[in-house]
């Protein structure tokens, strides 16, 4: 009957809690988000720690929300892997970089390479390399330009399928890292079995470093193990004078962090960035 619906939605609005209520908000809102455009690539510097010199940057996801303001990815990406809107964005994503990794080249700065973030869920998913083939032709892009970061999980389902993905990726001259490293399932069998570029070792490892001796030692204990494996290491989340001070000491030279620079916007980017590399 007339009037039904809406007692029918208000009794479910009333059943699900605060939270499940806002989730259920911000679902609504992505959806229309993908179609808005509402999202915006940050990018934060990865420095060599030893010269301060940038050698890369992270592409980290935003979303300016109508009304919400900036909504964090900790907040949207676990629901966008709910509901499978992660792969829209992660197109999204991928696409954004290589469009700004043209505009730099067109307008005479010197390239970086820059690290997009994989969900498993897109990885594992059929023709994932075909894609990100078809982007770089679509681009004239050198595979050495994009990096991806991909986590633990990403490796431990089909190891066939893996294992074709990976050698298609490395062939187009893609570099691959392991995110959030020690934070996941992982297992040295992994390591052995794919032959990945890198390590990025997670920020909650990194934290208080010099002076938390189970993080120390932990990080250590990956440093070594990923040398020996000739993988790179890349420590996130580097605050203070005192965690680089300890991670370069360990030769962990590659690092990310507020210490350098938080994510921000393109434009902030290359103004605090990028002009430094020319002068
Ligand atoms: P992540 O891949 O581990 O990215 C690093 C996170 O640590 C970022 O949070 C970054 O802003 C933050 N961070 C970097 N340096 C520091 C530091 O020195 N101190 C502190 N406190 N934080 C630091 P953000 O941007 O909020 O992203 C959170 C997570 O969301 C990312 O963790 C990543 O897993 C996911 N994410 C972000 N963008 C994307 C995307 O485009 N695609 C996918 N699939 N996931 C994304
Ligand atoms: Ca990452
Ligand atoms: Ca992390
Ligand atoms: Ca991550």
């Amino acid at each position: 009957a007339k009037g039904e619906g809406r007692n029918i939605y208000k009794v479910y609005v009333e059943f699900m809690d605060e939270q499940n209520y806002h989730s259920f908000l911000l679902e609504r809102d992505l959806r229309k988000a993908i179609a808005n455009e509402e999202f915006v690539a940050y990018f934060q510097p990865r420095v060599d720690g030893r010269t301060g010199r940038i050698t890369g940057a992270e592409a980290l996801i935003r979303w300016m929300h109508p009304s919400l303001g900036l909504v964090s990815p900790g907040e949207f990406i676990p629901l966008a892997e709910e509901t499978g809107l992660i792969i829209p964005l992660g197109k999204w994503m991928k696409k954004k970089v290589c469009e700004q990794l043209v505009i730099w080249r067109e307008s005479g700065f010197p390239l970086l390479p820059i690290s997009v973030n994989i969900s498993s869920q897109r990885f594992l998913q059929k023709e994932f390399a075909e894609d990100v083939k078809e982007l770089l032709t679509q681009f004239q892009l050198d595979g050495k330009w994009l990096e991806l970061e991909i986590t633990e999980n990403s490796l431990m389902r089909n190891e066939e399928y893996v294992l074709q993905t990976l050698h298609e990726l490395k062939e187009m001259g893609i570099k691959i890292f392991i995110d959030d490293f020690g934070t996941g399932y992982s297992s040295f069998h992994y390591l052995k079995k794919f032959r990945l570029d890198g390590i990025k070792i997670d920020r909650s490892f990194v934290q208080n470093i010099s002076c938390e001796s189970d993080n120390a030692g932990i990080t250590v204990a990956m440093i070594q193990m990923a040398h020996h494996l000739r993988m790179d290491v890349i420590a996130e989340g580097v605050e203070t004078e005192e965690e680089l001070a300890f991670l370069l000491d360990q030769n962990c030279h590659y690092v990310q962090g507020f210490y350098f620079g938080k994510p921000c916007s393109i434009e902030e980017f290359e103004e605090k960035f990028m002009k430094k590399i020319i002068a």
